[in-house]
C-alpha cells in the first residue's frame, strides 16, 4: 500500500488463527487494542507483513446507505436520467464480506451480476439535520466497497433491496483510512482480471460527500458506524464465477475478491 502520508489505516485481521485489530503501515500491519469507533486503547509492538494476514471487514457497519447514479457517465450507461437529489437506498449488512473473500454469484434468474467500485464513508459522530458545512466533522474515515448488484432482479423488483443484498454482495475494506476529507483528484480504480474497467475521480460526483451526508440526515438520524457508499463511475460490467475483481485507491489500499458459483 501507499505509505507516502501519515494517515492511519485501521484494519481487522486474522493471523495464525487469531483475530486482531490493527494499523497498516506501508507493507506491514501492527496490532492495536480497541477500534476507532470506541477508541484505540493500546498499540502493541507486534507487526506482521500484510502478505501474511487475512484482512477482515474493518468494521461491521451499522447500516449501509448507498447512493445510486451519482456519476453522470455511469447514469448514462443505463440511459437513466440524472437524479435531481441524491438517490438513496439501503443494502443489507448481512451482505458484508471482506478482502480476499469470495463473492458468490447467484443462479441464472438474478444474473447478470455487476461489480460497482465505490468510495465509502464511515460515519464517526452521528447526527440529524447536519448542515453541509459541518458534514466532514461527522466523518470517521473512508474505505472501499464493491456494490455488487444483481441486474436480473433489479428492474423487475421495482426497488433494489434484493438485487443489492445477496450474501457476499458488500465486499468492503481492506482498511479504513482515518481522515475527514479525501483530497482533490482521489481516484477509485477497478480491475477485472487485471484489466482496468473503472477509473472514477470523486470530483465527478453529482452530489458531493457533504451534500449526501446532509441530505440523508434530513430524514434519518445518521449513526456512529453507519457506512455511506457514494456511487460508482462508468465502466460497470458483469462478474462470472472465476473472475478476479479488485477495487483500489492509492491511500486506502486494494479490495480483492474472487467470484465463485
Ligand atoms: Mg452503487
Amino acid at each position: 500500500m501507499e505509505s507516502s502520508n501519515s494517515d492511519v489505516r485501521f484494519c481487522r485481521f486474522v493471523v495464525d488463527g487469531r483475530m486482531y485489530s490493527g494499523e497498516v503501515h506501508g507493507e506491514s500491519v501492527s496490532i492495536v487494542e480497541g477500534d476507532p469507533i470506541n477508541g484505540i486503547t493500546a498499540r502493541l509492538r507486534i507487526s506482521y507483513p500484510c502478505s501474511r494476514v487475512k484482512f477482515l471487514p474493518p468494521i461491521m457497519p451499522k447500516k449501509i446507505w448507498c447512493v445510486g447514479r451519482n456519476y453522470a457517465d455511469h447514469a448514462k450507461e443505463f440511459t437513466n436520467e440524472l437524479p435531481k437529489e441524491p438517490l438513496i437506498f439501503l443494502k443489507s449488512t448481512s451482505a458484508v464480506t471482506g478482502d480476499g473473500d469470495f463473492i458468490r454469484i447467484p443462479p441464472e434468474f438474478a444474473r447478470p451480476v455487476h461489480y460497482e467500485g465505490e468510495l465509502a464513508v464511515i460515519i464517526g459522530e452521528g447526527g440529524k439535520n447536519i448542515p453541509e458545512a459541518e458534514a466532514y466533522d461527522h466523518v470517521l474515515g473512508y474505505t472501499l466497497m464493491n456494490d455488487v448488484s444483481a441486474r436480473g432482479v433489479q428492474s423487475t423488483d421495482c426497488q433494489w433491496t434484493r438485487s443489492k443484498s445477496f450474501d457476499t454482495f458488500a465486499p468492503m475494506g481492506p482498511c479504513i483510512l482515518l481522515r475527514s476529507k479525501m483530497p482533490e483528484g482521489t481516484h477509485i480504480v477497478t480491475h477485472l482480471n487485471g484489466r482496468v474497467v473503472q477509473n472514477g475521480d470523486i470530483s465527478q460526483m453529482i452530489f458531493s460527500i457533504p451534500r449526501i451526508i446532509s441530505f440523508i440526515s434530513t430524514f434519518a438520524t445518521l449513526e456512529r458506524g453507519d457506512m455511506i457508499s457514494t456511487g460508482t463511475s462508468k465502466g460497470v460490467g458483469e462478474l462470472v464465477p472465476g473472475d478476479r475483481i479488485e477495487i483500489g485507491n492509492d491511500m486506502i489500499g486494494t479490495l480483492r475478491n474472487i467470484c465463485v458459483q
